[in-house]
């Protein structure tokens, strides 16, 4: 029997794995690594919790152990095991697994590297915030930074970055008040209470460029503007927003016309809008409502701190301007932003594991492949044996279904190698190594949807490794 590893149980991890198993023609055992004690990765740790129609893929994650087993392979789930850093070194799995595909995601910050960063309170990446509220264990800690941070004096937020993690984060932060929207989900219960302490007025959502190059999704805009039906409201400075203009030079772009469309209909008086855009009635209640606001063309200078405390009072930010060649640079105006608490959301970035300057990878951000997924070192040649998706493999870029996509084309390539040789090193014995098993999570996750039930949830999640090994006992 033929072995191969696969290191991370995020969606990469798990749709390479299906894939194998559903091809493979000889039978094959296939162990999934996992450093934390339960899979799925972003799935459960970073996609939004009012999202729960995404996580759909974990059924099919969770699939592989029991129909696609009846052809006689084999498939392992070992968590709280990480490969690499002191962990299971990946020189050992590659001595005697077969193949060793990599698909361990990007668990580092882009960050913005300005003055104040280091030492300012109230400055989270969004990888923190968002691993904060799905109920990440190292997050969830009582004394982890977002947990002992005074969410009872948030009144102004600035959020960099316009992706669609941007936005999720300011559905977040926003509209967490609304227990019809929240209360359902599997949001970090500790979190939630945590936020709904802070009296927030106004989010402005921060990019450096203009409207047409923010990076959100329609789908995800759509849904900031709709949450108007709770007396949230969104805003858009007009010297940033000019319809005409835009829909005259950009209305052959069909999303971008869709995006430019929808702005302009609700950024009008409910009454005069199209029918299209006031599904919902009119909200009723105060005038002095929560907003969220699209600002552009600033890059982040400085963050001014209180002397004493040592918390953000401020963000100092130079204005933009684009050239006709589309490049950026500064007009020579700044602004400063009294903001309670800041955001960064530049997206995630990759960790390189320590055997890789042994190994002579070539990473930057991410590893380097060929276009079958093989890992290549700096003079380009390739480390047998060694492959890569994902995250890892691709960058902090795509969605689940992206995800798979390059998960299905590494496992094609990885099934080549494997009915190519005729070799086959034993497999790594797993027996010593002490780790969760995948029954070990179906009682996890029983128990947390069993809990879930009682309060109207979808799960209830545990926040400490400490009660998810009671419920294993
Ligand atoms: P990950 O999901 O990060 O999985 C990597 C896994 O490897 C993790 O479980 C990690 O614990 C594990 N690991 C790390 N290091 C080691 C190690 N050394 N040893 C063992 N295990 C290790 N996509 C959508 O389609 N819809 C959405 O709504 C959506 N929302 C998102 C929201 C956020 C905030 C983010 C960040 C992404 C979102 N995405 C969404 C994108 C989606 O999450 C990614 O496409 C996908 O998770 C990438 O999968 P991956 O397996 O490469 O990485």
């Amino acid at each position: 029997m033929k072995n191969v590893s696969i290191v991370g149980s995020g969606p990469a991890g798990f749709y390479t794995a299906y894939r194998l198993l559903k091809k493979a023609v000889e039978p094959l055992s296939v162990k999934i690594w996992e450093k934390r004690p339960i899979p799925f990765g972003l799935s459960r740790f970073g996609v939004a919790p009012d999202h729960p129609e995404v996580k759909n893929c974990e059924e099919t994650f969770t699939s592989i152990f029991t129909e696609t087993l009846s052809n006689g392979h084999k498939v392992q789930f070992l968590g709280d095991v990480e490969i690499g850093n002191g962990g299971v070194k990946l020189m050992d799995l590659l001595s005697k697994e077969d193949v060793v595909v990599l698909s361990y995601g990007c668990s580092d910050d882009r960050r913005l590297h300005i003055p104040g960063e280091a030492n300012a309170s109230g400055v989270f990446t969004s990888r923190e915030f968002v691993n904060w509220y799905n109920g990440d264990l190292n997050m969830s800690q009582p004394d982890s930074k977002l947990n002992q941070f005074d969410w009872n004096k948030v009144k102004n937020v600035g959020i960099i970055g316009n992706g669609n993690v941007a936005l999720d984060i300011t559905r977040v932060l926003i509209s967490n008040k609304i227990k019809e929207i929240w209360d359902p989900t599997d949001i970090s219960v500790m979190a939630l209470e945590k936020l709904r302490k802070a009296p927030i007025e106004n989010i402005k959502i921060i990019g450096r460029r203009d409207f047409v190059h923010s990076k959100f999704t329609n789908k995800e805009l759509r849904e900031l503007w709709e949450l108007e039906k709770f007396g949230i409201h969104g805003k858009i400075d007009s010297k940033y927003f000019d319809p005409e203009q835009l829909l005259q030079q950009f209305g052959k772009n069909r999303p971008l016309k869709r995006r430019i469309e929808m702005c302009m209909e609700y950024l009008k008086p409910f009454e005069k809008r199209s029918p299209k855009y006031k599904k919902f009635e009119q909200f009723a209640g105060l005038v002095d409502t929560p907003s969220w606001e699209l600002d552009y063309l600033k890059t982040p200078v400085r963050i001014n701190s209180d002397i004493e405390t040592g918390a953000i009072k401020s963000l100092t930010l130079h204005g933009n301007k684009i050239s006709e060649e589309n490049r950026l640079t500064n007009d020579g105006t700044e602004y400063t932003y009294n903001i309670d608490l800041l955001i960064e959301s530049l997206g995630y970035k990759g960790k390189p594991l320590q055997e890789f300057d042994e190994l002579g990878i070539k990473f930057n951000d991410h590893v380097s492949t060929n276009a079958k997924g093989q890992v290549l070192t700096m003079s380009d040649a390739i480390v047998p044996r060694l492959y890569a998706t994902g995250w890892i493999r691709t960058g902090s870029k795509g969605v689940i279904a992206a995800t798979m996509q390059d998960a299905f084309t590494v496992a094609d390539s990885v099934l080549n190698e494997v009915s190519a040789t005729n070799a086959n090193l034993g497999g790594f014995n797993t027996q010593d190594i002490p780790h969760t098993t995948w029954s070990d999570w179906e009682k996890i996750n029983l128990s947390e949807i069993s809990k879930g039930a009682v309060l109207k949830k979808s799960r209830l999640k545990y926040l400490s490794y400490a009660e998810m090994l009671r419920c294993l006992d």
